[in-house]
């Protein structure tokens, strides 16, 4: 097997991908992190009037004869009362964000007036339109505003709230199963026998699936033999949309998982050029996508980042997702090689520091800084260097 790029790997992956998951109606405040499934279209302008941007004084142009000339104050209109037809020849008293009367064509703010409560004096007049906020200059009555596959933020919400609207088409949430298997793990909480490592993958994956919106089913941890594993995975093929394991499918007697998923369905043992990441498998089980990711920590977590939160996008509707590095500068000196590198990194006002110790199995070096630079195969990175970072919080 020749190994293939971790972009060419994302090609492949995510050329198969289908949206897995139909749609509901959930309410508006339920809505975070989750996927527009329909477009969202304003039937309404935003504002629906035209209204002032000042506490002021709203009147005709043309009805202003100098600053010695005291208008009458008609009415006193304060937002969220309905305001009526401006009387000719008046001024009336205006607050931000209420209703432009008709017949009036500029707001002069406060500041610029003198008033005794029934007539006000109007120092100057700026051109027609000036402070008012007209009528859908927000949004237009028919505009687009969100598009299906948005996945919402706090704004979104704000913007749909904004259009009077409680309840929003959304994706359901894909539901990924996670399955951690080795015979060698104990969960956290228990004590750990010789020979027993405790279980992390399990808990760090059940985050990251759930910070990106998706519904975990957890699986727990299998021993390394093969009719447990079939067992779980069958089960995991009915219940989940998707399913991840971490470990099992190296070429070692007891990585099972592989000849499991063979006789299931398919699987292809991938040598993606990432590092840390191999091995990584792709596959299905009884017709559930199947995502093999590697055992060791931080492999199944660059994995996942990297490999495994595309494909799932995709599953679940997702549209735009793609991750633009920032450039910063390298305070490290650090020697390509044949395998894309994520180099776990800390960055600091002057660049990015680098986590001394790089091998797979050290999570620590994840939680240590606050993101990764990705190093191209072969190519070599010396301090000073302008290098790609993603921070970790892109990956949200
Ligand atoms: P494997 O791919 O099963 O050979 O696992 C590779 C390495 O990762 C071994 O050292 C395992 O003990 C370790 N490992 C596998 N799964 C986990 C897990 N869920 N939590 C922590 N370490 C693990
Ligand atoms: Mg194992």
């Amino acid at each position: 097997v020749s190994m293939i790029s971790v972009s060419e790997a994302l090609e492949r992956l995510r050329n198969q991908c289908k949206v897995l998951v139909d749609d509901k109606k959930i309410k508006l405040d339920d809505g975070l992190g989750r996927v527009l499934a329909s477009d969202v279209v304003s039937a309404i302008n935003v504002p629906p009037a035209d209204n002032s941007a000042m506490d002021g004084y709203a009147l005709r142009c043309k009805d202003w004869r100098g600053s010695d000339h005291a208008l009458e104050v008609s009415q006193r209109i304060a937002a969220g009362t309905p305001p009526r037809p401006l009387k000719a020849g008046t001024a009336a008293r205006i607050f931000t964000g209420a209703e432009i009367p008709v017949g009036a064509d500029i707001v002069v703010m406060q500041e610029k007036c003198r008033t005794d409560g029934q007539s006000v004096l109007i120092e100057a007049l700026s051109d027609p339109g000036a402070n008012i906020r007209p009528k859908g200059q927000d949004i237009r009555r028919g505009t687009t505003v969100l598009e299906a596959g948005q996945r919402l933020r706090a704004q979104d919400l704000g913007l749909i709230a904004s259009l009077g609207i409680a309840r929003i088409n959304v994706r359901r949430r894909l539901k990924v199963a996670i399955i951690s298997t080795g015979e060698e793990l104990v969960e956290p909480g228990h004590i750990a026998g010789p020979g027993q490592i405790y279980n992390s993958n399990r808990h760090m994956l059940k985050a990251m699936l759930s910070n990106w919106g998706f519904a975990v089913a957890d699986f727990g941890v299998t021993v390394d033999n093969p009719k447990v594993i079939s067992k779980v995975l069958t089960k995991a093929s009915h219940e989940a949309d998707v399913i991840i394991t971490t470990g099992g499918v190296s070429v070692g007697e007891e990585d099972h998982v592989k000849a499991v998923v063979e006789s299931l369905g398919h699987i292809d043992l991938w040598r993606v050029a990432i590092k840390p990441g191999k091995p990584f498998a792709f596959g299905d089980v009884l017709g559930a996508p199947f995502l093999g990711l590697p055992g060791n920590p931080v492999s199944a977590f660059v994995t996942a980042l990297v490999i495994a939160r595309p494909f799932l996008f995709d599953s679940q509707g997702i549209s735009h997702q793609d991750i633009l590095p920032v450039r910063q500068t390298a305070l490290f000196d650090k020697k390509g090689s044949p395998r894309q590198e994520y180099l776990r990194i800390r960055s600091g006002p002057d660049g990015v520091e680098i986590f001394e110790q790089q091998s797979s199995g050290v999570l620590y070096s994840t939680c240590w800084g606050d993101g990764m630079v990705v190093q191209k195969p072969g190519e070599d990175i010396s301090r000073g260097d302008s290098v790609d970072v993603i921070p970790y919080m892109l990956f949200n």
